[in-house]
C-alpha cells in the first residue's frame, strides 16, 4: 500500500480501483490475465492468486487494483445501484476492428458514472490495427483522445504480446493522481460486495472489495437486506486472514444469504447495529425464494441479456407484454454483455416450482456457464433473431402456465338403487336423465345443488352386460370408486375434464 500521508487528516492515499470494459472480443480478459501475470502483487505464501472478482498489481511501487470479473456486467449492475465502485474506467477498443456497440456502452457508462476513463487501443500486433481510424471514430462520438484535439489519454497495447501495458499502467496512476483517492485503515471498514454465490461445501461466499478502513476476522458486517459476523477472512492467495485493509479483495464466509453483487458494506459495531442498520427486504424486487405472487399466479424468475442497450431495452418491453393473469415475469436481472457463471448463479437462487430463465439476444454463453446452468436447472435460450427468442419464449411460458381445469358435464343420472357400498367401492342402478355415461369418467354426487361426493365409474352394466357407455334414457347398473357419501335419488354428474 501506498503511506504517503495527507497532512491535514489521518489519510493516506488508497489504490485506484480500475474496471476493463469494451466490446466483447476486443481482450478484456486478455489484458486482464496479462496484468495480473505479470504485475500481480505476489503473496507470501507464493500461491498462485484465484479469480475472486478483483485483484491488486504493483507499478513503481503503487498499486492498483483492478475488479476482474466479468468486467463490463457487474460495472452496469453496480452502476443501477448507485455505487461509485471504480475510480476510473479502461475502455478497450480493438485497433483492427475500432469501435463498436460496446465501446460506445463502455463509454456512456463511465460518463454516467461522472469517472475518469482511458482508452487502451488494443491488438496493435495485428496487421489490420489502425490507431489513426481508430481515433478519428472516436473523434466522430465525442471521445477527444490526445493528440486528436482532446485530453483522454490513450496507450497503444496488445494485450497478446505485453507490448504498452507497462505505459497503460503508468497512464492509469497519472490519470488518478488528480483524484487524491484517499482513506484511513483506521476506520471501519467499508466497499462494496463484487463477487457472492452459495456454495456448496462452504455456504455463503462474498467477495469484499474494501474501500475504506479495515475489516476484521469476527467484524459484524451488514450490506443490503443481509448482515454476518465474518466467520473466515481469505486474501486472493486463499490464505486465511485476520484483518485487511484497502483496496485489497477478501473472501469472506459468515452470511446467511448471498448479499447483492454491487452493494455497499460496512463493518458495523455490534450485531445489534448490523440488524438495525439493515435494509427491509423489498417483497417482489428481492424476494427470490417465493414464486407466487398472488394466489395462482405464477412467477417466473427471468434475467434477460443482450448485446447492447436498445436491444436489451426492447426485449424488456416486450417480455412485459407476455404477463397474463396466470403468469408474471419477474425480471431479476437485465443488462448487457455474454451470460455468465453469475447470472446463472443469480438465476439458480431464485428458481422455485417454475425454474428460472435466461435469455440472451445476439450473446454467447460461456461454457462454465452451460455447465452451471445444467447443474442448476437453469433454462438458457439464446437467438440473433428478435421473433425466435419471443417465439419459444411464448411457448415455453404457456407450457410453464398453471392449467385450468375445466369441468363440462356430458351426462347425468339419477340414482335409483344402491346395492353394494363396501369402503370406496358402490354398485348402484339408475336412469341415465341426460347424456351419455361413460366407462372411466369421473363425477361429482349432487344432493339438490350441494355436491356431496366424487368418483370414477369403473364398470357400466346394461341387461347385465358390459358396456363401455349408456344413452339418455335407459337404466344402466354402475360400479364405481368414490369419496364422499351417496343415497337413492341423489344425482351423478359425470364429465370430462379439460
Ligand atoms: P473479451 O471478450 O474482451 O474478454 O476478449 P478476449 O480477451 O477473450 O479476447 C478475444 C480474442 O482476441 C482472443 O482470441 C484473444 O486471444 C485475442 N486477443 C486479445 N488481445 C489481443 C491482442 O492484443 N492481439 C491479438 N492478436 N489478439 C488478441
Amino acid at each position: 500500500m501506498s503511506t504517503e500521508t495527507n497532512q491535514q487528516s489521518h489519510q493516506i492515499l488508497r489504490p485506484p480501483v480500475v474496471v476493463i470494459m469494451g466490446h466483447i472480443d476486443h481482450g478484456k480478459t486478455t489484458l486482464l490475465d496479462c496484468i495480473r501475470s505479470s504485475n500481480v502483487v505476489a503473496g507470501e505464501s507464493g500461491h498462485i492468486t484465484q479469480h475472486i472478482g478483483a485483484y491488486e498489481v504493483e507499478k513503481n511501487g503503487k498499486r492498483i487494483t483492478f475488479l476482474d470479473t466479468p468486467g463490463h456486467e457487474s460495472f452496469s449492475q453496480m452502476r443501477q445501484r448507485g455505487a461509485r465502485v471504480a475510480d476510473i474506467a479502461v475502455i478497450v477498443v480493438a485497433a483492427d476492428e475500432g469501435i463498436k456497440p460496446q465501446s460506445l456502452e463502455a463509454i456512456w457508462a463511465a460518463k454516467d458514472a461522472n469517472i475518469p476513463f482511458l482508452v487502451a487501443l488494443n491488438k496493435i500486433d495485428r496487421p489490420e490495427a489502425d490507431a489513426n481510424r481508430v481515433k478519428g471514430e472516436l473523434a466522430e462520438h465525442e471521445v477527444l483522445v490526445e493528440g486528436w484535439g482532446g485530453t483522454i489519454p490513450i496507450a497503444e497495447i496488445s494485450a497478446k504480446t505485453g507490448v504498452g501495458v507497462p505505459e497503460l499502467l503508468d497512464l492509469i496512476l497519472l490519470a488518478v493522481e488528480m483524484e487524491e483517492l484517499t482513506a484511513s485503515p483506521d476506520e471501519p471498514g467499508t466497499g462494496i460486495v463484487v463477487e457472492s454465490h452459495r456454495d456448496r461445501k462452504r455456504g455463503v461466499v462474498a467477495t469484499l472489495l474494501i474501500k475504506n478502513g479495515t475489516v476484521r476476522k469476527g467484524d459484524w458486517i451488514q450490506s443490503g437486506t443481509e448482515c454476518a459476523a465474518i466467520r473466515v477472512m481469505e486474501n486472493s492467495d486463499g490464505d486465511a486472514v485476520e484483518e485487511a485493509t484497502f483496496s485489497s479483495p477478501v473472501r469472506v464466509l459468515g452470511f446467511s444469504e448471498p448479499p447483492a453483487v454491487g452493494d455497499d458494506f460496512q463493518v458495523c459495531a455490534n450485531k445489534k447495529e448490523a440488524e438495525a442498520l439493515r435494509d427491509a427486504p423489498v417483497k417482489v424486487a428481492t424476494d427470490t425464494t417465493s414464486n407466487t405472487a398472488e394466489e395462482g399466479v405464477l412467477v417466473v424468475p427471468f434475467i434477460i441479456k443482450a448485446d447492447v442497450a436498445g436491444s436489451r431495452e426492447a426485449l424488456e418491453g416486450e417480455i412485459a407484454k407476455l404477463n397474463t393473469e396466470k403468469l408474471t415475469v419477474k425480471i431479476l436481472r437485465s443488462d448487457i454483455g455474454d451470460i455468465a457463471d453469475d447470472d446463472v448463479k443469480t438465476a439458480s437462487t431464485a428458481s422455485g416450482s417454475a425454474g428460472s430463465l435466461i435469455v440472451g439476444f445476439r450473446v454467447r454463453v460461456t461454457s462454465s456457464a452451460q455447465t452451471l446452468a445444467e447443474r442448476f436447472s437453469v433454462t438458457i435460450h439464446t437467438s440473433d433473431i428478435i421473433y425466435e427468442l419471443l417465439d419459444w419464449l411464448r411457448e415455453e411460458l404457456l407450457r410453464r402456465t398453471p392449467k385450468e381445469i375445466v369441468h363440462t358435464e356430458i351426462g347425468a343420472l339419477q340414482v335409483l338403487k344402491i346395492f353394494k357400498k363396501e369402503g370406496k367401492s358402490v354398485v348402484f342402478g339408475g336412469k341415465v336423465m341426460r347424456g351419455i355415461l361413460k366407462k372411466g369418467a369421473s363425477f361429482e354426487i349432487k344432493q339438490g345443488d350441494e355436491i356431496v361426493g366424487t368418483g370414477t365409474i369403473t364398470n357400466v352394466q346394461q341387461s347385465k352386460l358390459d358396456v363401455k357407455e349408456v344413452e339418455a334414457g335407459n337404466e344402466c347398473g354402475l360400479a364405481a370408486t368414490f369419496s364422499g357419501k351417496m343415497t337413492a335419488g341423489d344425482v351423478v354428474s359425470v364429465f370430462e375434464e379439460e
